[in-house]
């Protein structure tokens, strides 16, 4: 696995927030079954994934963000593009564009609260003691 110095390129890579080599997902975004599956600790330096039992919780309020985000974004880029269409349109092409991106929001509101609320800090060492 390759290692990543920028906290910020390891979070959008969704890697360990301690070593950023391990992966926090054990399948691809694009599965539609096991896309939120994670391993219970980094399979480079051990890191636990869920720091505490419910901790994933928190990450529905991230996830809501996103999800107004992404519908907000939709709706402007609808009205925008298409000259102000039938209510239809909108409401399709945001439920569509939602559902698509479930995915990347689910898993991205888990990295972002394991990387603020997770308690863990950047140890490179520690990734080369495991290695
Ligand atoms: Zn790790």
């Amino acid at each position: 696995m390759t290692k990543i110095q920028s906290t910020g390129l390891a979070m959008l890579q969704q890697r360990c927030p301690r070593c950023h080599e391990g992966h926090l997902f054990t399948h691809s975004a694009a599965n539609p079954i096991h896309f939120a599956e994670m391993p219970e600790r980094c399979p480079v330096c051990a890191q636990a994934y869920e720091p505490e039992p419910g901790f994933y919780w928190g990450a529905m309020f991230i996830s809501y963000a996103f999800s107004t985000a992404i519908m907000l974004v939709t709706g402007f880029l609808v009205y925008f593009l298409l000259h102000d269409p039938a209510v239809w349109v909108y409401v399709t092409s945001v439920a569509v564009v939602a559902v698509l991106l479930t995915p990347l929001s689910l898993r991205y509101s888990r990295t972002l609260m394991l990387y603020w609320f997770g308690g863990v800090r950047y140890e490179p060492r520690n990734a080369l003691k495991a290695g």
